[in-house]
């Protein structure tokens, strides 16, 4: 499936409304399993198979209790969002597999007070082109599929240095045909990717380039080369980061354009630990013997 700009089209930014909501609970009885709220409903890619898939693999871990609520249809009158009201003070972390519709401001609201309380939030693939006009969201992503006005980009270069493009120079977001690539760890000493190969072989997958935003509190954990022969950018890109966002966790990856690239090992290992991890901070999850070294 073919990305589209046409998300973009929608109007309204998330305005701040005052909605109280409860603390987060990252570790909620029974089990002491982490409690997962993966959203989705909108997507230009098929998130009715691949939130099936999510919930399968966070599940069989044994750490993960999973809920799924699915937004209304990106066509449905706008009083179908009335009952759209997550209960995110229930959750340890928020995975996103949604990009469509601007939410009801009520509910940008709520979700800012939950992470601003030390929420857990997960974007997975194409979740980075969500929400483009919500101010703290682009914050909380640090970079996303935007286009090069829109913010910042950063990428390593050959030496393992981050490098900052300022906003307007250089590509926005985009990706060349789907392809194997290696992925590379840049902070082995991360929680989430200890134990993980230096080096991995991920299957046919997207790999994204050029992604923008205002790139603040972004630590890279982990980049894949964007070779110009497969229509990339030549340069080594972020697959996996994190941001601080005040007392909140952030993860993202990037990895997981289909159902086989989201369940590949190496992809599995990355977001079930990065979800574990944007929920309290710690990993306990072990790397699956399957992720081995290129
Ligand atoms: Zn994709």
């Amino acid at each position: 499936m073919k990305h589209t700009t046409r998300w973009f089209l929608l109007a309204a930014a998330c305005i701040l409304v005052t909605t109280a909501v409860r603390s987060p609970a990252a570790e909620k009885t029974p089990a002491d399993k982490i409690n997962v709220l993966i959203i989705d409903g909108q997507n230009n890619h098929k998130w009715q198979v691949t939130t099936p898939a999510l919930k399968a693999m966070l599940v069989k871990t044994g750490r993960f209790s999973v809920d799924v609520v699915t937004t209304p249809d990106r066509k449905a009158p706008k009083d179908a969002w009335d009952t759209f009201r997550p209960d995110f003070g229930k959750y340890g972390v928020v995975l996103m597999n949604y990009t469509g519709s601007p939410w009801p401001a009520e509910v940008c609201a709520a979700f800012e007070k939950y992470m601003a309380a030390g929420g857990g939030l997960v974007f997975y693939h194409a979740a980075v082109f969500s929400h483009k006009r919500w101010k703290v969201w682009n914050e909380m992503m640090g970079m996303g599929w935007r286009k090069p006005a829109d913010g910042d980009r950063l990428t390593v270069d050959a030496a393992g240095k981050v490098v900052r493009t300022p906003k307007g120079e250089g590509p926005g977001g985009g990706h060349g045909p789907a392809h194997a690539f290696e992925m590379t760890v840049r902070d082995k000493d991360h929680t989430v990717m200890k134990d993980l190969p230096a080096k991995w072989t991920h299957i046919k997958d997207e790999l994204y380039h050029g992604m923008r935003g205002p790139a603040k509190n972004v630590h890279i954990l982990a980049t894949a080369f964007s070779d110009k022969k497969t229509r990339g950018t030549g340069t080594n890109e972020p697959m996996v980061w994190t941001v601080s966002a005040g007392k909140g966790r952030v993860f993202v990856s990037l990895l997981g354009h289909d159902v086989p690239a989201t369940t590949a090992p190496g992809a599995v290992a990355v977001l079930t630990r990065g979800v574990e991890w944007a929920a309290t901070g710690k990993v306990t999850l072990p790397v699956p013997k399957k992720v081995t070294a290129k």
